[in-house]
Formats: C-alpha cells, structure tokens, sequence
C-alpha cells in the first residue's frame, strides 16, 4: 500500500527541523526511516509533513567523552554492533544492536531512531536500561536529558514532546559488565524479541555491589526489571536463579501471537538468568 501523501522536508540542521516540528503538529521526524515508512505504507500513521534529519552532517559518530560514550542520531545500528569502544564499555548494547532485524535494517535504521519509537519489543531500548543511558533530547527550548528509566512511557511511546528530536544517547562507563539474551520471533536471536533482557552488574569480592536489569518483549514497553535488581545487589553467582524469579515484578506481561502470558512469563525469567550469568562472567 502507498502512504497517504505527505510535504517533506530535508533538514540542514537539528534547529531547522525542531522549527519545522514545532510549526507543524502531527509532523514526524525520520532518521532511517525503518519503522516510519512501513507505518506510513500501512497507514497506521499519516504524517501531513516528514522531516528527515538523515542528510545532517556531524550526527553519526560514536565518541569517546571519558566518562560516557555519545553516540549521535544518526548512527546505525551496524556502528554500534561493530564498535569496539561500545564492545569493551557497553557489551550488552553491542550485542542488541547486533541481533536487530537484519543487515539491511542494520545499515540503515539508527539506534537514536529505535530508541525514540520505542517499540515493546525492541532490542536495544532493553541495553540503554541496563546501562543507565541517559538521552540527550533537542527542542525549541534547547537540550534536555532524559534517564532511559524515565525515557520508555508505553508502547511505542517515549518521553519526547513531539517538538523534540533524540540528537544523542549517552552510555556511562560504569565498569562492571554487561550482556544481552533473546529469544527472536523468528527463533534464535533473529527479529523483534518474544522476550529480551539485558542485564549489567559490577562485582565486588565475588558479590554484586550494583545492577540494572532491562526486559524489552513481554510487557508493554521496555522496562527495569526491579525485583531482580533487589534480589541479585549483595549476590553471588548463587544468587542469580532467585533474581530471575522476581524478574516479572512490576511488569504486566501480555498475551499475543508470540506466546501466551505462561510462556513468555517463563522465556523472561530464563532470558534474566542467562543475561545475568553471562554479565555476572563478563564482571568477574
Ligand atoms: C524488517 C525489519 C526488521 C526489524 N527487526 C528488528 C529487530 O529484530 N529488533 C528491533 O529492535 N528492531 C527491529 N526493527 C526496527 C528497527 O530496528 C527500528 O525501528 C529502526 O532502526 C528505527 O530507526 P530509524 O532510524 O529507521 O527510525 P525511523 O523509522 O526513521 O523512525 C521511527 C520512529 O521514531 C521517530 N524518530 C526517529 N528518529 C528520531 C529522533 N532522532 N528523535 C525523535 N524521534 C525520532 C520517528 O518519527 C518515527 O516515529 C526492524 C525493522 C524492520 C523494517
């Protein structure tokens, strides 16, 4: 199907986009444009106006800041996947974004743009919860930051007025380390994740001093899974099966083609253990 007919505009710079989104409500921005056009040919959405912020220069580099890493609008999944500053300081990001759709969407579709969609099942919004990413966003006012525990509202619905723009995420060098499980609706780790979970834990004599815990698939949006945050702190590797147990704490799971609220409570709790397992490893 053919998308309803639309005004574009090609932004030279994140101001002149911001004005255009400002002046004209229900306009959307596009990055790479993976999820929005398949919306728009499915007229699940019909923006009057796009703004595409794509031809930007200046917005795809992946930086070194000392105590974070900034990773620009327009970097692609396929930078993070194959950076090797995100490998050593954010694995579980790394590994996220390598597992998102396949080479095509990885060259194309940015990890500023899959973050801002904010899809229930998506695969890198999990990794930004774990690594307590803080999102840098852009509108008429300026810049504001935003916590990824405050970024992800409801299903594919974050933070952003719709006037801002997500111009950079944030990855803080916490130490520690960190890993990303799925199972994909295709099986393995390909496509949107039935369940996902990226977790992050720093060690300190054998037990876990810190952790955060991200679940994408299951429930309504990408969420901290709290429960096993509490129950894995002051831990060792003894105490990850536990921490799974409680992963589903404040989380309301939902049934949909992918599996039944049984089964994806189940692949949550296996995925939070593996992830764990694998970050607890990674930390030692
Ligand atoms: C075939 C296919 C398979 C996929 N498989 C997976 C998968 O396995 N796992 C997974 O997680 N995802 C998957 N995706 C989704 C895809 O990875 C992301 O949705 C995509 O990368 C989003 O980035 P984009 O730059 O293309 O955003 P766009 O499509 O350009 O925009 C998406 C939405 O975000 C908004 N937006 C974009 N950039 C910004 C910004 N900088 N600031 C504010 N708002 C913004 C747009 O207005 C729009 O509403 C798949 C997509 C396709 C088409």
């Amino acid at each position: 199907m053919y998308p309803r007919s639309f005004d574009y505009v090609a932004a030279g710079s994140i101001e002149e986009a911001v004005g255009v989104l400002a002046s004209n409500p229900g306009a959307k921005v596009m990055s790479g444009g993976m999820s929005l056009i398949p919306m728009m040919k499915l007229r699940l959405l019909s923006p009057e106006t796009v703004v595409d912020i794509g031809r930007i220069g200046g917005l795809d580099t992946i930086e070194d800041k000392g105590d974070y890493i900034s990773i620009g609008a327009l970097v692609r999944h396929g930078a993070v996947a194959s950076s090797a500053l995100i490998g050593e300081h954010a694995k579980a990001l790394q590994q996220a974004a390598s597992w998102t759709g396949d080479p095509q969407v990885r060259n194309r579709g940015t990890l500023c743009g899959a973050l801002a969609h904010a899809d229930l099942a998506a695969d890198t919004p999990a990794a930004a919860l774990a690594l307590g990413a803080t999102m840098v966003a852009q509108g008429p006012g300026g810049t504001r930051e935003i916590a990824a525990a405050d970024f992800f509202v409801d299903s594919l619905m974050s933070a952003l007025s719709p006037d801002e723009i997500l111009v950079e995420a944030r990855i803080p060098k916490r130490g520690g380390g960190s890993a990303y499980d799925k199972l994909g609706r295709r099986g393995g780790h390909s496509d949107y994740a039935v369940a996902g979970v990226a977790a992050w834990v720093s060690v300190s004599d054998g037990v876990v001093a810190d952790c955060s815990i991200g679940i994408t698939g299951v429930g309504t949006k990408p969420t901290l899974a709290v429960g096993s945050m509490e129950a894995m702190t002051g831990q060792g590797a003894n105490g990850i099966t536990a921490a799974a147990d409680r992963a589903l704490e404040g989380v309301t799971v939902l049934e949909d083609l992918y599996g039944s609220e049984a089964y994806k409570s189940h692949l949550a709790k296996v995925y939070t253990r593996r992830a764990l397992e694998q970050a607890f490893a990674a930390a030692g």
